[in-house]
This record gives structure tokens, C-alpha cells and sequence, in this order.
């Protein structure tokens, strides 16, 4: 285990990092062992609300639990990278607004902290008439959202944008922008430690126990009445907990006494890797128009900030919540799924489209002429397989995708100490430091923080 004091310096955190400091468990050094908020899960959103919680109340002490060795382990540090704009999402929604405003933030962070990034833009592209008119109405809808700079344009002006990607039209959407994502969720893990906040990994929050009576040597009389064990047998002592678990966001709200509605169904993505010679086939993102029975954005071609292209995901039903592998499997997470009314109606009601979706997994092949639509140029042989990543996906019991950002509490003894991320979906990497706020106006005001 590794000790950093507090107040370590950039110079010095910087040199940490490069030595894999987040492999390593961070503990502040304090006097305290109990603590006013505990924020469980070590993701961006995580780790944003921690961030913004302490920077509002720094007087009270904040641990951040999270379960893996790494922060930014999962869905944070396996995503597309892509700074979204805020075009496709309801007017009016906290999709919408927690979208255009985090972008702002994320690109004003960016900017502050010396983050890489790049708003190398992106297109939406129809290739068939019977897309147009769905192009026309993201256009409007992007508008009534305060994205800037949004235009239509035509198939001679997408050729100079994008000189191999064939459609009828566009939408160009130039503040679209690209960054590490896990980058920015391990700056913000560092201002939560320069701020006095500790961070410890490798502890899975297995069990959340309400303290009846104080400790007869305890001169905090009931201060910290939380008791969260750990799945090593260990436990920290708290007053309030902020739940942010990506992948296991019901299982944890349902250990804190609250509701495990709505289910959170995995579905992996798989992406293609474009060869390093064919990398000047793509120069920003892009997008198909999406299927809108659908809430994933549809195959798409994304440059990296490392240089390197991804083309996919797809979206398959997996049977591991955190399995990267098609055949990563876990008998609970298999059973759970299936076992959900809301999973058995969702896959009848969408059958031909899982099956293909596999069948694109699968075949390479198949993806790419997915993929030739936009660029007809490109080739099997331009590709290679690349990484996965797995969307937590709310579901509700009627199979119905729950496609907002839900943030809830419980009631009773800890439901009402207790303040969840339930549902976190793209574009939670870009909104997060949206989503730090709004949870720290709601800890503030459930906790009276
Ligand atoms: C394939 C894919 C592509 C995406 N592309 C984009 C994109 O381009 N742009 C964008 O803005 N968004 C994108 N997203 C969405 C974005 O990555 C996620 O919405 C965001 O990372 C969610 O962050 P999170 O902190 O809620 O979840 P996570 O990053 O999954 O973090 C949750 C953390 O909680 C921890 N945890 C869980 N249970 C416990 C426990 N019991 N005890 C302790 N710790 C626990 C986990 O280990 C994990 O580290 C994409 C997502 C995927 C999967």
C-alpha cells in the first residue's frame, strides 16, 4: 500500500502517475478513520462528484471506495473517447442539458489542466433518402439543445470534409471533439486528493449496516452510523453515501436498502481497429443517422488521440457484466439477466437485431460492409480486431431502455443516507462534471451537507 501526503504537489503527482500510482492503493494520510461521505465506485462519474463535493464542503472528510486496483477501470476507460455535442438527445431531458453543459466543462477543464484534446468535429451522415428527413429532425433537435455551430451540408461539402466518406447529406457538428477519457478521470482523482480526499482501491463495498447504538468508547456518539464492509472483511465508518457503480449501479443501490428497479443489463461493443496505412481514409468522427428503436449511436468511425482510428461498436447482450471477451461468462450475471422479465421482452421484441448485431461481432466481414456504406473505399483486410467495452444499460421490467441519466435515494434508516447514480449511459464520460454538480446540489440538500 502506498502513502502520499497530503498537499503532494503537481510535479509530484505527475511522476506518481507515470509510475502507475493509481495501481496502488492512495490513502491520505489524516487522523480520521471515519468519514462524512463515502462515494462508492472509482469512475468518472465517481470520481467527478467526488471532486465537486469536496471542492463545495471542504471541511468534511470524503473517501472514495473503489473496487479494482486501477480507477477508470471500466466503462470509463473503455469508451470511444468522443466529446459529444448534445445533438441526439431530447429537449428539455438531463441527457440534453447535462450534455451541452459538460462538454463546456469538459473543454474548459481540458483546457485548464493541459489534457490533449481535439475538436476534430464530426458528421451524421445519410446515405439513403429515408434517412434525410430523420438528419433533418437531429438537426432541429440539436438546435433546440444550444449545440453550436450545427449546419447541413450537402455531398459535394462532405467530400471536402471527408474526402473517402460517401452520403447524401450531413450534419456537421464541428464542436464534437476527441480525448482520453480515463485522463480526465484520473486529473479529477487528483484534485480530490490535493483537495484532502482519499481514495481506496482494491475495496469492493459488499454490505452497507446501519449502527444502532454507538461504540461505548466512541466520542462521536452517532456521527457515523454507516457501516460499509468490504468483500476482504474490512470496513470504514461513514455518514453518507454517494453510490456511482457503472455496471453494478442496482446491485449496490439494492445492498443500500433501495430499489433494484430499474436492472442494469450489460451490452458488450466491440470495436475494429483500422491498420495504420489506412488511417487517412478518416479524419474526424463519423456517424451513421441512428435507428431510433435504438439508444446506441450505430456503428461509427472515431480517431483516437493516440493516432489510431476505431470503427464500431456494436452493441450485443453479454453475459458477464464486466467481460470484455465474447466468451466472458458469469453464472450470477448470466442469471439475473434472463431470469428479468424486462430482458426476456426486450430480446423478443428485438431478436432479428441482437442476432445480427452477434452475427457483426462475430463476422468482420459482416461489420465492415456496415462500414463500407460511409466509406466504400475500405476493406476487411484495412481492419483488424480491436478492444470491447460494456455499457451498463438501465432496462426496466416492461423491456423498456431507460435512456435518461436517473439519480435517486431511498428511503428508511440508510436508504436516506444514501444518494445513487442509477443510470449513467453515454454520454456520462462527457457530462460528467455536469453530473458532479448535480449531485452535489442533491448530497447538499438530502444531506444538508
Ligand atoms: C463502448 C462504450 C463507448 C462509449 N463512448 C462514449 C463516448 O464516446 N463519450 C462519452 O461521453 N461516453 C461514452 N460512453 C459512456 C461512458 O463511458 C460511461 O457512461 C461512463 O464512463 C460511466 O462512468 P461511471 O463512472 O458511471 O461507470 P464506470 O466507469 O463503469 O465506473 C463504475 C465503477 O464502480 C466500481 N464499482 C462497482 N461496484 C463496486 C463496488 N461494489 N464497490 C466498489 N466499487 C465498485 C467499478 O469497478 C467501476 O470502476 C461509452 C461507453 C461504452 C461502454
Amino acid at each position: 500500500m502506498m502513502v502520499i501526503p497530503v498537499g503532494f504537489g503537481r510535479a509530484t503527482s505527475l511522476l506518481i502517475k507515470r509510475f502507475s500510482w493509481f495501481q496502488a492503493d492512495c490513502l491520505v494520510r489524516r487522523k480520521h478513520s471515519s468519514y462524512d461521505v463515502a462515494i462508492v465506485g472509482g469512475g468518472i462519474v465517481g470520481l467527478a462528484s467526488a471532486r465537486e463535493l469536496i471542492q463545495r464542503h471542504p471541511k468534511l472528510n470524503y473517501i472514495l471506495l473503489e473496487k479494482e486496483k486501477e480507477l477508470a477501470f471500466h466503462q470509463s476507460g473503455h469508451n470511444s473517447g468522443v466529446i459529444h455535442s448534445g445533438i441526439y438527445y431530447t429537449p428539455g431531458s438531463l441527457k440534453a442539458k447535462l450534455c451541452v453543459r459538460g462538454a463546456e466543462l469538459s473543454y474548459a477543464y481540458c483546457e485548464k489542466k493541459g489534457i490533449p484534446y481535439k475538436k476534430c468535429g464530426k458528421l451524421i451522415v445519410a446515405v439513403e433518402q429515408e434517412e434525410i428527413p430523420r438528419l433533418k429532425a437531429l438537426h432541429e433537435r440539436g438546435l433546440q439543445n444550444n449545440v453550436q455551430d450545427l449546419s447541413l451540408i450537402d455531398a459535394k461539402e462532405i467530400q471536402e470534409r471527408e474526402p473517402y466518406c460517401r452520403g447524401l447529406m450531413a450534419l456537421d457538428s464541428p464542436n464534437t471533439g476527441i480525448v482520453d477519457w480515463r485522463e480526465v478521470a484520473l486529473s479529477y482523482a487528483e484534485d480530490f486528493c490535493e483537495m484532502g480526499g482519499t481514495i481506496k482501491t482494491r475495496f469492493e463495498a459488499t454490505d452497507f449496516q446501519i449502527t444502532k447504538e454507538s461504540h461505548k468508547d466512541s466520542t462521536d456518539g452517532l456521527k457515523y452510523p454507516i457501516t460499509i464492509r468490504s468483500s476482504k472483511e474490512t470496513a470504514i465508518q461513514c455518514s453518507y453515501v454517494v453510490t456511482c457503480g457503472g455496471l453494478y449501479s442496482d446491485r449496490l443501490s439494492q445492498k443500500s436498502g433501495c430499489s433494484s428497479e430499474p436492472h442494469i443489463v450489460p451490452f458488450r461493443g466491440d470495436y475494429l481497429v483500422l491498420k495504420p496505412e489506412k488511417h487517412y481514409l478518416v479524419k474526424g468522427n463519423i456517424y451513421p443517422v441512428p435507428d431510433p428503436k435504438f439508444p446506441f449511436l450505430g456503428v461509427h468511425f472515431t480517431p483516437r488521440m493516440n493516432g489510431s482510428v476505431w470503427l464500431g461498436p456494436n452493441a450485443v447482450l453479454a453475459f458477464k457484466r464486466e467481460g470484455y471477451n465474447v466468451f466472458d461468462f458469469d453464472l450470477r450475471d448470466f442469471t439475473d439477466a434472463v431470469s428479468y422479465s424486462g430482458v426476456q421482452k426486450l430480446v423478443l421484441k428485438n431478436l432479428v437485431f441482437g442476432v445480427n448485431e452477434m452475427y457483426r461481432g462475430i463476422v468482420i466481414a459482416a461489420q465492415v460492409k456496415q462500414l463500407q456504406r460511409y466509406i466504400p473505399a475500405l476493406t476487411v483486410n484495412d481492419v483488424s480486431r480491436g478492444p470491447s467495452g460494456v455499457r451498463a444499460q438501465a432496462l426496466d421490467k416492461d423491456g423498456n431502455l431507460v435512456d435518461d441519466f436517473v439519480f435517486d435515494g431511498g428511503s428508511g434508516a440508510i436508504g436516506s443516507r444514501v444518494l445513487h447514480v442509477r443510470n449513467a449511459p453515454s454520454p456520462a464520460a462527457t457530462s460528467s462534471l455536469a453530473i458532479g454538480e448535480i449531485i452535489a446540489d442533491e448530497a447538499g440538500k438530502r444531506f444538508k451537507l
